[in-house]
């Protein structure tokens, strides 16, 4: 910890592509801890793999936070006291810590080619031992050093691992131990002036006063290698909180195979950020209770580490359907109605119809797919279904409405429509009361009631109510329907 106990956290990513669930859920945490200890989170761009990084991708993965509803205090896009928040902004500080390596002789300038280490590496593999860097460079004399370079060979920095057990003591995982011999002298700087992720992260996150790494547990067995830094660079240790792995349900990496992966494609399918912060919240942390639904605020007040699990989390696209079915039934109706309608306009059909504009046809819209859709996508294709004049309706369906009764009620309900001078009258007519009282002109009520209207204006077995239906549908609609289902009929 600092010396003020102030906490400080971060989120690190690489702007190599899009925001992964992963890395939402390592950034949810990283907020929900900072903001229940009232601290700081840091936001970092760790695009120091130049080929692969890039601006579009370093703003992506902020909009998708903001998105999410995850707010930082420090950053590459507002600065803060201990910026550059970018590390490729930061490349002359690596390069002071590393001349205090070499100084000490903690660290040594390495020629070895890509080749030459590959080929070490095969010879390792093939002798059974674990591949490591064998050390070669460590005592090069100063006249074979100037001999190298003279060859315009461009060393990378090494640093020498000690040969010693690190112990982490894990907020998640408990004591951890990494035995001595295990990892080889790694590269601190590359050949290139840029420094590899081990040494610009504790550089930074000592620069930062990060006390607290929280991240994946990919990241585990990067840990003794930083401790040593730290060590060697006589920095204080930030405390260390490896999350668990988010497996897909068949326990293997969740990849594309399994289905959506990134924050913004989830977005685009539909799912609201209540939803998706809620369920990544619950993967891999757990409140201690049986409670399921929390927003990011109630998230705040009751997160903790202590109650990580080690264990990897399942990622269950049921449930975090069944999450997201369940905000939008909570939006308020106002909020709901809105963004069904503007899901519907992604279909130019529904875009261009008159309907849409019509307040009351969109609160309609919301009433009858809040129930019917769990994701947003779904909306488009259901409110063209809405708007279509004629619907195809199968012979057995049909000849139901062969039925004197079952004809009797729908032709009356096509001359109710023909008569009702707007959506607003029809609605009034259509209503539930309406309907019982049609009903009960033709002595009858329940299914026998229902199901031909339904049958002869949607052609299905079940659906959206019917008061909901009728005059979303509209008169005019209706009306044609009706016409149209009993055109074939005997
Ligand atoms: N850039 C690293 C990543 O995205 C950060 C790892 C860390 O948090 O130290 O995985």
């Amino acid at each position: 910890m600092t010396n003020d106990e102030t906490v400080r956290v971060r989120f690190a990513p690489a702007p190599t592509g899009s925001l992964h669930v992963g890395g939402a859920r390592t950034a949810l945490f990283n907020y929900l801890f900072a903001r229940r200890a009232r601290g700081v989170l840091v936001l970092r761009s760790e695009d120091t793999d130049v080929g692969r990084s890039s601006l579009d991708s370093e703003l992506a993965i902020q909009d998708d936070l903001r998105w999410l509803g995850l707010s930082w205090d420090e950053g590459p896009d507002i600065g803060g006291p201990y910026g550059p928040y970018r590390q490729t902004d930061r490349v002359d500080r690596y390069g002071l810590s590393a001349a205090r390596l070499l100084e000490t002789e903690q660290a040594y300038p390495c020629y070895c080619t890509p080749q030459e280490l590959e080929e070490e590496r095969k010879a390792a593999e093939a002798a059974g031992h674990m591949p490591r860097y064998s050390g070669k460079c460590r005592d090069l004399s100063r006249a074979q050093r100037a001999d190298l370079e003279a060859q315009g060979r461009k060393p990378a920095i090494r640093f020498t691992m000690p040969q010693r057990d690190v112990y982490v003591e894990d907020l998640v995982r408990g004591a951890v131990h990494f035995p001595a011999g295990s990892i080889g002298d790694f590269v601190i700087m590359k050949s290139d002036g840029n420094p590899a992720y081990n040494f610009a992260a504790v550089v930074d996150d000592s620069e930062m006063e990060i006390s607290h790494v929280i991240r994946a547990d990919e990241h585990l067995p990067n840990t003794p290698r930083q401790v040593s830094l730290y060590e060697a660079l006589e920095l204080p240790l930030p405390l260390f909180a490896h999350v668990s792995m988010i497996l897909a349900p068949d326990h293997q990496k969740l990849s594309k195979r399994h289905g959506a992966t990134s924050v913004a494609e989830y977005r685009d399918q539909g799912y609201v950020p209540e939803a998706l912060v809620n369920y990544l919240a619950l993967l891999g942390w757990s409140p201690g209770d049986d409670r399921e639904f929390f927003t990011l605020d109630e998230l705040v007040e009751r997160f903790s580490l202590e109650r990580v699990t080690k264990s990897p989390a399942v990622f269950d696209h049921a449930k975090l359907r069944w999450f997201n079915a369940h905000y939008l039934r909570a939006l308020p109706r106002d909020e709901r109605t809105e963004l069904f309608a503007r899901w519907a306009a992604q279909d130019p059909l529904v875009a261009q119809a008159p309907d849409l504009k019509d307040p009351l046809w969109r609160g309609l819209l919301a009433d009858a797919m809040t129930d019917h859709v769990e994701t947003l996508d779904q909306v488009p294709a259901l409110a063209v279904d809405v708007l279509r004049d004629d619907v195809h309706i199968d012979t057995a369906m049909r000849g139901e409405l062969n039925d004197p009764v079952a004809r009797e009620i729908v032709q009356e309900l096509a001359a109710v429509a023909a008569g009702s001078s707007d959506r607003a009258a029809f609605a009034q007519a259509s209503s539930k009361d309406a309907l019982a009282q049609l009903g009960a002109r033709h002595s009858v009520k329940g299914r026998a009631l229902f199901h031909p209207i339904r049958v002869a204006v949607t052609g299905q077995e079940r659906g959206i109510e019917l008061p909901i239906l009728l005059p979303l549908l509209g008169p005019q609609r209706v009306a044609k329907r009706i016409r149209s289902a009993l055109s074939g009929l005997k």
